[in-house]
């Protein structure tokens, strides 16, 4: 059986004094999480706070995005070795908001996620569709797109060894998340993928969904087969919010 994953995604949000309550707040309630594992994604600045607040706990942390190159001169990019420094465990990679404001491609995508891998840090590889391309049927092709950019030039061994993110783009903090059938049936798409490659690989991979999942919507989707927990935006920024999806995984 596949543990289940809820990761808060931070984004750009907050301060000092905000990531510590917010850490402080969640270690408080962890009590009430059976089966999912935890993981606090906090901008880069903050990690060592996060870290020296989680340190000795069940909770884990990681960073929001990495270097697609190793070193050198690269001016304000962050490497993954210097990411797992900071005692990460995962890094999510290719978030819709770093392909549309960064202009990220699948090719950098793919590089950074190796890198990742190289270090030793699970890669949260997100993937999803626009509004205008479900609407013109081809929420399969780019899913599949995004994802065969590191299964095909990686392999399943690296898809294996990280977790998957299914984020609609139309559904990220806009309130409209994803039905439990949709999100399901383009989970079970993505693992059937990877399943013509390696059924082992398919079974084992952790397939998040993230898009406007709440404390009220987090148990029927994750209740699909195929969804493996969540990457959760706007609720991971209040504890008991995030905690109550924490719980109900
Ligand atoms: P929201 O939960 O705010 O919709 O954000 C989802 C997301 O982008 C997580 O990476």
């Amino acid at each position: 059986m596949r543990q289940p994953l809820v990761a808060g995604n931070w984004k750009m949000n907050g301060s000092k004094a905000d990531a510590a309550d917010l850490v402080n707040g969640i270690k408080a309630g962890a009590g009430n999480i059976r089966k999912a594992e935890v993981a606090l994604c906090p901008p880069f600045p903050y990690l060592p706070i996060v870290e020296n607040l989680l340190a000795g706990s069940s909770i884990r942390w990681g960073s929001q995005d990495v270097s697609s190159e190793t070193d050198g001169a690269f001016t304000g990019q962050v490497s993954a070795r210097m990411i797992h420094e900071f005692g990460c465990t995962y890094a999510i990679i290719g978030h819709s908001e770093r392909r549309m404001f960064n202009a990220e491609s699948d090719a950098t995508i793919a590089k950074k996620y190796q890198q990742a891998l190289a270090v030793g840090l699970t890669p949260i590889l997100c993937v999803g569709e626009s509004l205008e391309e479900r609407e013109h049927g081809k929420t399969e092709e780019v899913v599949a797109r995004h994802l065969d950019a590191v299964l095909e030039g990686i392999g399943a061994e690296a898809i294996g060894s990280g977790v998957i993110a299914y984020e609609p783009v139309w559904a990220i903090g806009t309130g409209v998340t994803a039905t439990p059938e949709q999100a399901q049936e383009v989970h079970a798409f993505l693992r059937q993928r990877i399943a013509a490659k390696s059924q082992a690989h398919a079974d084992a991979v952790r397939i998040l969904y993230g898009g406007s999942m709440k404390p009220g919507n987090a148990m029927e989707l994750i209740g699909q087969g195929d969804i493996d927990g969540g990457l959760i935006g706007g609720a991971a920024l209040k504890a008991s919010d995030f905690l109550a999806i924490c719980a109900a995984a």
